[in-house]
C-alpha cells in the first residue's frame, strides 16, 4: 500500500511502539505519586519539554502535553478569554479545532473576526491589518495548512500584531509544520504554538501547546492540577515517551530535501497527463492537491484505494464541506474542487514508490475517464 494521505495522519515509527510498550507495561509509575520511581518519570517528561523547546528554537517558554491538537487549540484559545471588552482574530482557513471555538465564542458575544485569505491561500494581510487594534486580545493562525500546504508568513503576522495589537497574544497551529519544516519560535516571536505527534510519525492522542508564559492561559479543564495545573489528569506516559522517540529520530532538514525530491518526482509524472491538475501553492513540500478533470475526488480516491494507493480528500477530520471551504475561499473553480483530492507525502517514502504511485494515479484516472465518456 502506498500512503498519500499523510497530512491525515501519518504511520508510527517502530521504534516509538518499542517506547510505547517500556513505560505502559514496564515504567508505568504516576508521575504524580510520592516515590522516587514517580519523580523519575516527573523528571523525564520534562526532559521532553526541553527537548522540544530546543527543537522550537527557544529557552523561553514550557510545553504543556495534551491530547493532540485539537485540545491544544481549545486550550490555547478558551484558555485566553478574558471578560470585558476583548476581540478575537482568526483566520478563515483555520481547522475546525480553531474555527469551530472561534464560532461558539461568536455565539457567546465575544468580537470575533475572521480574516480572509488570498488566492495563494495565505492570510490577507490587508484585511488582517483592517482587524487588529489594542483591544484584540487574540490572534489565532495557521502556520501550514492542512488543506492547501500554504504558509503563513508568521514573521510578518508577529510583526504586524506588534505594530497594531501590541496587547495581543499569538497562536500558531503548527502542526502541519513542526518536526517537517524548519522553522524557531524565536523568530517568529509567537506567544503559543499548537503541535501533534501523529503527524510526525509519533502515536495517536498526544500533542502539547508551546506557551511562552503560563499566565497567558487558565485551564479549561479542572482536576488535580498537572502540567502547571493547565491541563490536569494523569499525563499520558507512554505518549509523551514516545512522542520523545519520534522527534529524536527526525532530522527536519533532511527529511526536507527528501521530500523536495520526491514531490518534483511525482508532479514531474502526473504533468505529463494534461487532464489532471496540480494545485501546488508553492507552499510546504508536503502537501499539494490534485484535480482530476471530469471526475470526482471522491470516485479517484475509492478507485486508487482498490489499487493499493490511498489520497485523501481534504481535512480528515472534518466533514468533506471543510476541504471545499478553504479551496473555495480562496477562489478555487467549483468543479475543481469536486474533482480534486490532497496528496500529502512523508520523507520516508521512496522514489520508487512516488514513481509508482504516479503511474497508478494516471491509470486509473484515465481507465475511469473512458468509462464515463
Ligand atoms: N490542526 C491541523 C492544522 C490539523 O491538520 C489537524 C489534524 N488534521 C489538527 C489541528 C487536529 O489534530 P489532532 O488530530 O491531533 O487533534
Amino acid at each position: 500500500m502506498i500512503f498519500l494521505d499523510n497530512a491525515g495522519t501519518t504511520k508510527m515509527f517502530e521504534e516509538c511502539a518499542e517506547t510505547y510498550s517500556f513505560y505502559a507495561c514496564q515504567e508505568y509509575y504516576n508521575p504524580s505519586a510520592a516515590t522516587r520511581k514517580s519523580a523519575k518519570i516527573s523528571a523525564e517528561i520534562n526532559d521532553v519539554r526541553s527537548l522540544i523547546l530546543k527543537k522550537l528554537g527557544t529557552m523561553e517558554g514550557t510545553v504543556i502535553f495534551t491530547g493532540g491538537a485539537t485540545e491544544s487549540n481549545n486550550l490555547a484559545i478558551k484558555g485566553a478569554i478574558r471578560g470585558g471588552d476583548y476581540e478575537y482574530v482568526f483566520s478563515s482557513g483555520e481547522h475546525p479545532s480553531v474555527l469551530n471555538v472561534a464560532k461558539s465564542l461568536q455565539m457567546q458575544g465575544k468580537t470575533v473576526h475572521f480574516v480572509k485569505l488570498q488566492k495563494n491561500g495565505q492570510i490577507d494581510p490587508e484585511d488582517l491589518k483592517s482587524k487588529l487594534n489594542q483591544k484584540t486580545r487574540l490572534i489565532s493562525c495557521m502556520f501550514v495548512s492542512n488543506e492547501t500546504g500554504a504558509i503563513n508568513d508568521i514573521k510578518e503576522l508577529s510583526k504586524l500584531r506588534d505594530k497594531l495589537a501590541p496587547n495581543a497574544l499569538l497562536h500558531i497551529d503548527a502542526v502541519q509544520g513542526f518536526m517537517k519544516i524548519p522553522f524557531s519560535v524565536e523568530d517568529f516571536k509567537v506567544d503559543m504554538l499548537t503541535f501533534s505527534a501523529h503527524k510526525f510519525h509519533g502515536p495517536k492522542g498526544v500533542g502539547g501547546l508551546y506557551v511562552r508564559k503560563l499566565n497567558y492561559i487558565k485551564n479549561i479543564v479542572d482536576g488535580g492540577g498537572q502540567e502547571y495545573g493547565l491541563r490536569s489528569g494523569t499525563e499520558n506516559v507512554p505518549g509523551i515517551m514516545a512522542l520523545r522517540t519520534a522527534i529524536e529520530k527526525i532530522d527536519v532538514r533532511k527529511n526536507y530535501e527528501n521530500v523536495q525530491s520526491l514531490k518534483q518526482k511525482f508532479n514531474e509524472i502526473i504533468s505529463k497527463e494534461s487532464g489532471i491538475k496540480i494545485l501546488d501553492f508553492q507552499g510546504s513540500l508536503y502537501i499539494e492537491s490534485l484535480v482530476f478533470t471530469g471526475v470526482k475526488g471522491e470516485t479517484m480516491l475509492h478507485a486508487l484505494e482498490e489499487k493499493n494507493v490511498i489520497v485523501g480528500l481534504g481535512s480528515a477530520c472534518s466533514s468533506k464541506k471543510a476541504g471545499n471551504r478553504v479551496l473555495s475561499e480562496i477562489g478555487i473553480d467549483k468543479n475543481d474542487i469536486i474533482s480534486s483530492c490532497r496528496v500529502s507525502f512523508n520523507a520516508y517514502q521512496t522514489l520508487d514508490e512516488i514513481e509508482k504511485a504516479a503511474d497508478i494515479i494516471i491509470k486509473v484516472y484515465n481507465d475511469i475517464r473512458k468509462r464515463v465518456s
